[in-house]
């Protein structure tokens, strides 16, 4: 008889996290499934090299739910520093300061250029594109269409691999939400009040955001301390393979494969899980309908790998990140860990930078040999003007797949019909369902249905 429990969570990433340590409180007896043999907290983990820690992108602590920047006190509460936000655009030869400040930029694009920019800006007002669909369509329709070719195409299209016309204006929205050039404008010229209500707050121009000062992955190392106190269990190096309805037993039967092959059967009223959708799809048995597993299939994620670099101190910029929107280099991001926190870098001597490239798994880019990948990071890196090379004296490749949901044209649609088969089984099957009924099957519920939801409302940072 495998052992039961309240829960039992596939994923130590925040989502799986957070539900295991709220369960615990309420003494419901819960499991993690974690595939990682080492790190808890997924995306959000921090790595560490010979005491160097690398974020995996910057993760910033912001949120307009109090609920939830509560949670992080209570978490990591004194470790959580308050943080100056500074970030930057590269593009030909100039930095520009972002969020963008108008005036600034204008001069570094020259009259000429910016005159061209405000014109066309009074053209998208003029006549806007009705109804939006794309990316491009949207941001033209707020900013122009140089602003567009300037400060959003190159590096967005670094971000997806896609090109913007192909990008649903969903991810604009979302992630630009409240930003225009009017509230850029706004911004630049006023002094920043705080706004009254956390939920005004434009994400994209915040200021200053909290960050744990070992990194992210220190909040969810504490919260699995939590867990673990309370009783709870976080069982490192299982990969989920399966999860079983079992209508006899009214609970869930989640499989987990350790890295010896060793096979452990879990059992639970509930199941929660935060692997991606399409591979949660492809294990529930019994199978979803046939749509809903082809909607699972076609759903599509970008990668992503970091470039770690261990440089002598130059303090060539103290930025926390920098926009790579040039086109002459295939970095998309450059972070810079010691200004997230002083103590990512064990030496003050010396700083870490990450350099962000996105890519497709099996991409040119993903099966590259790490030297190749550290011999281009050094090369760019040196061509932006950053540091220089002969003052990197070690580096470190990591890689992350499915770091980002793709929003192409269809994904709405494949949610939805997840969510649909999701929706329209019952919980409790009064009767053992076939092993591959269409209808009647036990399924995904709620805490399903919010892993969609969550899965498919972030996005990589702004442009
Ligand atoms: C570059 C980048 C920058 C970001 N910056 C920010 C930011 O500034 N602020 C912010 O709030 N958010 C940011 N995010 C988003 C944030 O990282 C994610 O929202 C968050 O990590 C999602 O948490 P999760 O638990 O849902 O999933 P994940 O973090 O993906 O965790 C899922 C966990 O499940 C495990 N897993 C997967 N499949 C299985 C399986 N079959 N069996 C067992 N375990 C499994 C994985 O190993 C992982 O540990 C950023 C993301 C990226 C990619």
């Amino acid at each position: 008889m495998p052992p039961t429990f309240k829960a039992v969570i596939a994923g130590a990433g925040p989502a799986g996290l957070t539900a295991a340590y709220e369960l615990s409180k309420q003494k419901a007896p819960v499991v993690v499934l974690e595939g990682d043999p080492e790190y808890v907290g997924g995306i959000s983990r921090t790595v560490n090299y010979k005491g160097f820690r690398f974020d995996i992108g910057g993760h910033r602590f912001f949120s307009k739910s109090r609920e939830v920047e509560d949670l992080w006190t209570e978490i990591a509460g004194p470790d959580m520093l308050n943080r100056p936000r500074s970030s930057r655009i590269y593009y030909r030869g100039q930095f520009y300061t972002y969020p963008l400040k108008p005036f600034e930029a204008l001069s570094k694009l020259g009259l000429l250029e910016s005159a061209r920019c405000m014109a066309s800006f009074a053209k998208a007002r003029l006549n806007p594109t009705p109804n939006p669909r794309t990316f491009q369509d949207w941001v033209v329709n707020q900013f122009g269409e140089r602003l567009f070719r300037i400060f959003f195409k190159t590096y967005t299209e670094k971000v997806w691999g896609m090109k913007c016309t192909e990008i649903s204006a969903d991810w604009a929205a979302q992630r630009i939400k409240g930003l225009s050039l009017g509230s850029a404008i706004k911004h630049a010229l006023l002094p920043s009040r705080r706004p009254k209500d956390r939920t005004q707050v434009v994400k994209t121009l915040i200021d200053t955001f909290r960050y744990p000062r070992l990194g992210p992955g220190m909040m969810w190392e504490a919260c699995t301390a939590k867990i673990r106190r309370l009783g709870g269990q976080v069982l490192m190096g299982r990969t989920v393979t399966g999860c079983r309805f079992d209508s006899d037993r009214n609970a869930w039967i989640v499989t987990a494969r350790e890295a010896n092959g060793r096979i452990e059967e879990f059992l639970g009223e509930h199941m929660i899980s935060s692997m991606p959708i399409r591979e949660l799809v492809a294990q529930i048995e019994p199978g979803l309908s046939s749509e809903a597993q082809l909607a699972g299939k076609s759903l599509r994620y970008r990668d992503f790998l970091t470039v770690g670099l261990i440089v002598h101190a130059e303090g060539r910029f103290s930025d926390n990140w920098i926009y790579i929107h040039d086109p002459s280099v295939q970095v998309g991001r450059v972070q810079n860990y010691k200004s997230w926190s002083p103590e990512m870098v064990p030496d003050p001597a010396f700083c870490s930078y990450g350099l962000e490239y996105f890519c497709f798994e099996g991409d040119g880019l993903w099966t590259s040999p790490d030297e190749q990948l550290l011999a281009l990071a050094k090369k760019e890196i040196q061509q932006i003007g950053l540091a220089n090379a002969a003052n990197i004296v070690d580096g470190v490749v990591i890689r992350q797949k499915k770091a980002y949901p793709v929003y192409d044209d269809a994904y709405q649609q494949h949610v939805d019909t997840i969510r649909g088969a999701g929706e329209t089984v019952p919980h409790a099957p009064p009767r053992r369902p076939q092993r591959h009924a269409q209808v009647q099957q036990p399924g995904p519920r709620h805490d399903d249905r919010h892993a969609h939801r969550k899965k498919y409302s972030r996005g990589p940072a702004p442009i």
